[in-house]
């Protein structure tokens, strides 16, 4: 099985199940549904003492907003089709949480470990050079961010590389978003897309008709949580859900193999072992797994794939044991396993909502980068000072004290990390709460996944309607 091919006809197939389900003319559609604009390039690069011939991309999926956003993926497994369908989820996904985006997605057919720190570094600035020559790159018309293989690091690479071409243009800052707080980024950042997981999944978890229906209370507290991919989203779903909603993490799997602990893994410790020892295996407390693959038929509440497309497919799907799945990584269900999983009463929370998190928090980002201020930084000292004041005042007419605790608590103006989260939060529950709205009002919908298209395509198809192109 051709597995990128099958995450694109995934998509393709999702599409078309919730496409049936809407009023809109065939034409409209397939315009949604078409990507705008390939960019496939070959470039050379200098490794060791010879010259290595690298494969990029870049689709911008959808022009109907710009600019177009989405993230630059690092995998060997890259291909046309692979961008494709990235590129089409992020259109969707920044319709549904109303971040006024089209979608786009990079892709470098390379495997990170084979390369150097430099050789990363050079590949990373040949590329951007690329997308600056052909127009691809730019705070209106184009703006990558992080995806699997790639981080802050890259993103710092992009913008200076950008910031040389472009010498004097103001606004270059938010040519690229997911960049270190140091360079231009925003606070919240790097955390954002495991966060907005774990906020989507609790909101998920507050529907007690729903939640009584699959055998579980409502809440997170005491639920149990199952990791495939310990990168950034991975991780960051791991810690939040522990930390703040005390979710306990009972198994990981990572390429090296699977771990259970059914006493909980504590995740934070488990990332500065793998720092130090290689690998997961052998964490203390934990059993290791005979197969790599058994992570998807450990017993838990909810099982996060966090890694790749296409890791619970038909193959696999009967061997689920958990209750809810949480997209946090692009397209790990398949179509074909979504049908089966239906079928067994599994909960899917979709990738176009769920991991939305990320490219909510690279809208902040790049609003920062264009607005040339940090959040909060007109407002926080004002506030501070209008509720110590209000604060004083109820002290002095009840005549009551209050500890230097509850004080701070009550008159901190907010930091900017503090306004990004809030920001996320409120993204999270409102897009969760109109995606539901479909999902309950149509007796056709089944899942959560058709409910998610059919909110997408509703902004994106009222925009092409405004724009007056399909009157
Ligand atoms: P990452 O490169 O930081 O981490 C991915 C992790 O998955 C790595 O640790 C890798 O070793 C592990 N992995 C790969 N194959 C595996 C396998 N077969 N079994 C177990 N582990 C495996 O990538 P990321 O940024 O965390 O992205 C992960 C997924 O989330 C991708 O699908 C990406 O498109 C999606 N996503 C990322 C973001 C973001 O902000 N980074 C936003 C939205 C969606």
């Amino acid at each position: 099985m051709n597995k990128q091919a099958s995450f694109f006809e995934s998509v393709s197939r999702n599409f078309d199940n919730a496409a049936v389900l809407t009023k809109y003319p065939k034409g409209l559609l397939s315009q949604i549904k078409a990507a705008n604009a390939v960019y496939q390039m070959r470039f050379p690069v200098k490794i060791g003492n010879k010259y290595e011939v690298i494969e990029a991309f870049r689709v911008q999926h959808s022009h109907h907003r710009l600019p177009t956003k989405g993230g630059i993926r690092y995998s060997h497994y890259v291909d046309q089709q692979e961008v494709e369908a990235l590129a089409a989820l992020m259109t969707y996904k920044c319709a549904l949480v109303d971040v006024p985006f089209g979608g786009a997605k990079g892709g470098v057919k390379i495997s990170t470990r084979n390369y150097t720190p430099e050789q990363l570094e050079r590949i990373t600035r040949r590329y951007t050079v690329e997308l600056v020559r052909k127009n691809f790159i730019g705070p209106g018309i184009d703006v990558p961010a992080p995806d699997y293989g790639t981080g802050p690091r890259e993103m710092a690479w992009i913008l200076d590389t950008y910031q040389q071409l472009k010498n004097g243009e103001i606004d270059s800052a938010a040519c690229v978003t997911g960049k270190p707080t140091n360079t231009s980024g925003i606070q919240g950042r790097t955390e954002a897309t495991g966060r907005g997981v774990f906020y989507g999944l609790r909101e998920y978890l507050t529907l007690k008709d729903e939640v009584e229906a699959l055998g579980m209370q409502t809440g997170t507290g005491g639920k149990t949580m199952v990791i495939q991919g310990l990168g950034n989203v991975g991780r960051y779903t791991g810690t939040i859900s522990i930390e703040e909603g005390d979710i306990k993490v009972i198994g990981v799997s990572e390429i090296e193999g699977t771990i259970v602990d059914e006493k909980g893994i504590n995740i934070a410790k488990l990332l500065k072992y793998r720092a130090s020892k290689g690998s997961i295996l052998g964490f203390p407390g934990t059993k290791t797994l005979k197969s790599r693959e058994d992570w998807v038929s450990i017993p838990c509440d909810i099982l996060v794939p966090a890694a790749l497309e296409s890791q619970i497919h038909k193959g696999n799907a009967k061997k689920i044991k958990a209750k809810i799945i949480c997209e946090a990584a692009n397209g790990p269900v398949t179509a074909d396993a979504e049908e089966i999983l239906l079928k067994m009463g599994v909960v899917v929370l979709p990738d176009m909502y769920l991991n939305a998190g990320g490219v909510t928090v690279s809208y902040f980002e790049w609003l920062k980068n264009l607005s040339h201020i940090r959040f909060g930084r007109m407002e926080k000292r004002f506030d501070q000072n209008a509720y110590t004041n209000m604060v004083d005042m109820v002290v002095r007419l009840t005549g009551k004290t209050i500890s230097t605790r509850e004080r701070s608590l009550l008159t901190k103006g907010a930091d900017e990390v503090d306004l990004v989260r809030s920001g996320l939060e409120e993204t999270m529950i409102t897009s969760f709460h109109q995606i539901r709205a479909n999902y309950t009002r149509k007796k056709s919908v089944k899942d959560y996944r058709t409910a998610a298209f059919i909110t997408a395509l509703d902004k994106v198809a009222s925009d092409y309607l405004t724009l007056g192109v399909f009157p």
